[in-house]
């Protein structure tokens, strides 16, 4: 079955809107991204070849502020896919209450097949292509899947370049020797951290040995796995795009870190038995941690789930029919709006530091970031509990709420 994220972030939208009472323009015009850039832009290979390559920035929506959102490269990006991711942000974004609308960028190719020096080229083309967008006032860019704090670097140098001098906050998730925020490298996996330990709170199970499983092992996933480690869980299943890694006693999460960093993959770690990513996502656990793409979890799978908690790393990885089946089964779900939101909060600390040039002590931002997820957290279980729904439907009930007073508010302005 062909699973379009867009179609799931309309059909996640439609769900909760119907539980509020909104005028119709309202409710069309939250539905459909603001605006959308497509860019063909060329860059020189290393052996002196010129390749074409495709990327998108979407903006959906900026009533609250600044669109902010990651870039995404990766061979499968389209353009459906970072409207979807865009979307989300905005909901994201209200969510936790941060004075930013949504938006989401892309590229597609794959990061691996390019070198440095290629990566460096095709960042700095397509920051030039997109600066007509991009701005620390209008849009503010963040690391994504296939990104990282040295791209946006180049972003930043490249953005920085054009304007005659230094613009820090143009971009998030900048190393911190050029104005990035202590915390914001790790800022998603703790915040999966956060917040999943406040639903095992809730749900009276205890995090000290709590069996603990983790698909994808990039920024968000071997964060969250050592975030969870740190308060005693046993991860007992890692995986990346190679497979998986199996082992019931719980795996060494600081070493395997440091063997993937050499080794480039968690299938050669010795100490555990190799397993299918399939396999991973059906094994029994208290917390199952999908942080890879989209569409992990659909109706092929949904049934042989044995997580008490699906923690929702990636953006979209429940597929619409796997959200009805877990609901049904009773698999708590922390939806990726809320359990993934650490990163982009951290960006906003990242940003108002570069704003004022006033930068803030790692456990500073990591008391904030807590404080604001576990708040939010909260805020959906209220809800949730209020209006007798899943925690997908309270969050983005809340979201929307917040970002449709903002546009009534603001009101419709006749001309431009
Ligand atoms: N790409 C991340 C996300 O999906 C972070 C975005 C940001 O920090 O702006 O939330």
């Amino acid at each position: 079955m062909e699973h379009n994220p867009w179609h799931l972030a309309q059909a996640q939208y439609d769900q909760a809107v119907r539980h509020l009472d909104l005028d119709a323009h309202l409710v069309e015009y939250l539905r459909y991204p603001k605006r959308e850039l497509i860019v063909n832009f060329p860059v020189e290979m290393d052996d002196g070849r010129v390749r074409i390559f495709t990327g998108y920035r979407v903006h959906h929506n900026t009533v609250r502020g600044p669109t902010k959102g990651g870039i995404r490269y990766h061979q499968s990006v389209t353009l459906d896919e970072v409207r979807a991711l865009a979307m989300w942000m905005t909901w994201k974004c209200a969510l936790v209450n941060i004075p930013y609308g949504g938006g989401k960028g892309g590229v597609v190719v794959n990061p691996h097949e390019l070198s440095s020096a290629e990566l460096e080229n095709l960042t700095r083309r397509f920051t030039s292509e997109i600066s007509l967008l991009i701005g620390p006032d209008s849009d503010i860019p963040a690391p994504d899947m296939g990104t990282n704090p040295q791209t946006m670097a180049w972003l930043m140098d490249t953005y920085s370049m054009h304007q005659g001098h230094a613009v820090p906050a143009v971009v998030t998730g900048k190393p911190v020797s050029v104005g990035g925020s202590l915390g914001r490298n790790q800022a998603t996996g703790v915040g999966v951290m956060y917040v999943t330990r406040q639903a095992m709170r809730k749900l009276s199970i205890p995090i000290e040995g709590a069996r603990v499983v983790v698909q994808g092992f990039g920024n968000v996933g071997s964060n969250a796995a050592l975030a969870m480690y740190a308060q005693g869980a046993n991860v007992i299943a890692v995986s990346d795009v190679h497979g998986g890694i199996f082992n019931p006693n719980g795996l060494d999460i600081p070493a395997l870190i440091e063997h993937v960093a050499e080794a480039g993959t968690v299938t050669t770690w010795p100490d555990g038995e190799r397993i299918s990513n399939e396999t991973l996502l059906t094994l029994e656990c208290e917390v199952l941690i999908p942080a890879a793409l989209e569409n992990q979890i659909t109706a092929e799978n949904a049934e042989d789930i044995r997580a008490r908690i699906v923690a929702e790393g990636a953006n979209g990885p429940t597929t619409l029919e796997a959200d009805e089946i877990l609901r049904r089964r009773g698999i708590f779900i922390i939806p990726d709006i809320l359990c993934n939101a650490g990163g982009v909060t951290v960006s906003y600390f990242e940003w108002v530091q570069g704003l004022h040039l006033f930068f803030w002590s790692e456990e500073e931002i990591l008391r904030r970031l807590e404080r604001i997820l576990v708040a939010a957290f909260e805020d959906c279980w209220r809800v949730a509990e209020e209006r007798d729904l899943d925690m997908r439907t309270a969050a983005t009930i809340l979201a929307i709420q917040r970002v449709a007073e903002a546009a009534e508010l603001r009101g419709v302005c006749p001309q431009l």
